[in-house]
Order: C-alpha cells, then structure tokens, then sequence
C-alpha cells in the first residue's frame, strides 16, 4: 500500500492552476495534473479556513456538532483512522486556525505547526503577531500614519512553504522506510500578498501599502481603487507562481528519497479568495464560485491519466483516503470515495456548502450541480438561482423564473438538514458510549 500525502493550499482558486490557460503560472502543479486525476468540479463545504477544515480532516458538515468553533472537537479525523490502520501519521502547518490550539494534531504522531506554545496547548496562538497586524489594519489610526508604521512590522505572518519543505524532508527522510500518511499545509497564496520584490518588480514597501488597503477594504470597499485592485491581482499571481515552485521542490525532495512513486498525493485548496466578483474582498461570508470552486488533484494511481467533470466536496477527501487503503468508511463519515468516478461510476449529483453569518446569526446554504447554483439564507428565506451554463459568473438571479427548480432545491436543503441531525445523534451517541467505557475502566 502507497504513502498518502494530503496537500491543502489556503485559499487557491481552482482557475489559479493554469492547466486550463494559455499562460500558466503552475508548471509544476500542470505536471502532476497532466499524470494523475483532475477534478474540474470539485467545491470546498464552505468559503473560510475555519468552516471548511472540519469538513476535509473530518468528512462531517462544517455547521454541526461543535460549529467549527473548536476545530474538529466531536468530530472524527482522517489522521486518527488512518494511525488506526497502521499508518505513521505526521503534519505541517502553519495557519493558527489549524494549530494544536484548535485541536488538529488530533490522531497525528508527529505535529508541526509553527507556533510557540510556551510548552503549553492553550494558549492562543493569535495572540501574536497576526493579531497584532490585524489590530492595526482595522484601527482608525490614519492610514498615512499605518504606513509608516507597518513595514517595520509587517512580514509575511506565516512560513515560507520552502522552508516548511526542508522539516518535512527532515521528517520524510527519517520515516521513508514506514507507511505514513502526511499532511501539509502552505500559507503562500493566502493574504498579505508579499512575494519576492525583483520577480513581482515592485518594492516590498509599496506592496505592503497595497496590502493594508486591501485589508481595510474588506471591511469597507470604497477604500480600494479599481487600479490598486488590478495591482493586487497582478502581484498576488507571483504568489501563486511560487506555490508553485514550493510544490516543485517539495516533488523533487521526495523523488530524491524514492518516496515520490511510493505515494498517492491529494492535492486541493480549502477555499478560494473573492476580487469584488461579488462587491466583496478576499474570503467572507458567501458561496460563490470564486470562493468555494477549488482545485483537486489525485497523483500515483494505477489508473490512467483523467479528467473528471463530475461536481464533487472536500468532504469526499476522507472517505477517498480509506478507500485507496481498501478499508470501510467510519460510519462518522458523510462523504463518498472519489474512487469511483474513475470506472465512470457516479457518486453524487450535487455539493452542499454552508456558512454562518456572524452578524445576522443565520445560516447561508448553496447547492452545486454542473448546471445550476442556488443559494439560500433560510433565516430571510431568500434564494438566489444561477443557470451557469448561460451565467458562469453568478450574476443574474433567475429564482423568479424557476420556482420549481426553487422549490426542488428547497427540499434538498430540508433533507440535507435531516441526515445532518441524524448523524449528529449518531456521533455523540459513539462518543457517549466511548467515555462510558473509559469511566467504566478507571473504576475498575
Ligand atoms: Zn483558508
């Protein structure tokens, strides 16, 4: 049985692999693609790091049981079940929402998450730098006053991906020998967006301005030009661009370890990253395809080269991985195995996403299909209907026109809602049982 190796890239659109263009900005990414399985319909459960991870390590809804707030918290891991079956289970990350402090080293015998603990798991790990930043982002301090200010203190927050590569060598050259099931995650794509001066050919100084404005017009839009816009998307690409040399290099470390043909690599991202498609900027509270459309890549299968235009989740990421190790999905799980689709089999005619809106405290939903999209805040029962074979961009709502596509939707969503519940009954009655048991054996 192959390595499993789990590489998820904060916040890259599906449409940043260049595969699909002209011009790309991943050669290294197109390879591995150009080899393996591509998915072109793959979808993330919902549009942030924080809601969308307990679906991809988990396999479960984000809004149930703990609502994401703790991490995976009830929910069952990838890496517990595969450590289960005998796999070595080891992780690198450097995003504070998926550090030990939100529970993801759960399962994992070796963790890395770059964030000094004090030797202690509860301390906040935003309690630092990036909350620092983004407290002066959001101040009302003049923005003259934040620029003089910033480029003393604004460095990239998170670890360079070719320098998490070199501990992740460390770690695969120590343990090539055994069965391991790795994953990885890189911060290079995700906001500010600083990369190297001379490639992007702009000063480190003014990308940082550039990157307080886009900061501040998340929370309000009129403070970002159409121009200063343009440029962030020019230089957030040399970004992409060295994602994609991370991906080359991490390749190559593991081909001079002969661990490379030994390996199945899931490649993916957990959300995308918005531009004003929807008046918005970077990840919030929507479903848009710029924000949950994502990248899927499956690499060293024995299956020939393919690509699969079928919609498929994140949530279907777990039950992939115990397929590829011929063992049953827990029944925790509520994802199908990609594995499948490849005999042409299909597993599912539609994605759900779902995301909270803080201030309104209610629910948004989306259904995927390849034709339609609807959205529906249940809460103001409003709904929005996409046909995106005539409006890939989600632009004109034609719910009015469609009520029985509508109401269809609508009873999907209902439905979605009842298996949620009955799973949830499932999970925290196994979890009851289990600390029963353990209760049980200290008093013995
Ligand atoms: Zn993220």
């Amino acid at each position: 049985m192959k390595n499993i190796i789990l590489i998820t890239i904060d916040s890259m659109r599906a449409d940043d692999i260049g595969y699909s263009k002209e011009e790309s900005l991943t050669p290294n990414l197109d390879a591995l693609a150009s080899e393996g399985v591509v998915f072109n319909n793959a979808f993330s459960q919902a549009p942030t790091t924080k809601s969308s991870f307990p679906c991809i390590m988990s396999s479960t809804y984000p809004i149930m049981l703990t609502e994401f707030k703790k991490g995976l918290g009830m929910r069952l891991s990838i890496a517990r079940v595969m450590r289960k079956h005998g796999y070595l289970t080891a992780a690198f990350n450097s995003n504070p929402y998926l550090s030990r402090y939100y529970g993801y080293d759960d399962g994992f015998d070796y963790f890395y998450d770059s964030f000094e603990f004090g030797g202690k798991t509860n301390n906040n790990p935003l309690i630092g730098k990036i909350k620092i930043i983004i407290k002066i982002c959001k101040s009302k301090i003049p923005t003259k006053i934040k620029n003089l200010v910033m480029p003393f203190t604004y460095n990239t927050p998170y670890e360079d991906g070719i320098e998490l590569n070199k501990k992740i060598k460390n770690w695969v050259s120590e343990n090539k020998d055994k069965q391991f099931f790795l994953w990885i995650h890189y911060m290079d794509v995700h906001e500010p967006f600083i990369p190297d001066e001379k490639k992007a050919g702009i000063s480190k100084k003014d990308m940082i301005k550039l990157n307080l404005k886009l900061r501040a017009a998340k929370e309000d839009e009129t403070n970002l030009t159409e121009n200063e816009l343009k440029k962030i998307i020019n230089i957030r690409k040399y970004d992409v661009s060295h994602m994609d040399e991370v991906v080359g290099d991490l390749i190559d470390r593991l081909k001079k370890m002969d661990v490379f043909r030994k390996s199945v690599l899931i490649i993916t991202a957990d959300h995308g990253d918005e531009f004003k498609e929807h008046g918005g900027i970077l990840h919030t509270s929507k479903l848009y395809d710029e924000l949950i459309h994502i990248p899927l890549i499956i690499n060293g299968l024995d299956s020939l080269p393919k690509k699969i235009n079928e919609v498929v989740g994140s949530i279907d990421i777990g039950p992939t991985i115990v397929d590829l190790n011929n063992t049953d999905k827990p029944d925790e799980w509520m994802g199908n195995s990609l594995l499948p689709l490849l005999d042409g089999r299909s597993t599912r005619n539609f994605v759900i996403s779902e995301m909270l809106l803080r201030n309104k405290n209610s629910v948004i939903n989306s259904i995927r299909t390849k034709k339609w999209k609807f959205i529906y805040d249940i809460a103001e029962n409003k709904y929005e209907l996409y046909d995106l074979h005539k409006d890939p961009k989600e632009l004109n709502n034609i719910s009015a026109e469609y009520s029985r596509k509508v109401e269809e939707f609508k009873g999907l969503i209902k439905e979605h809602y009842k298996n949620k519940e009955e799973k949830e009954k499932m999970i925290r009655r196994k979890k009851l049982k289990q600390r029963i048991k353990i209760l049980r054996k200290k008093d013995d």
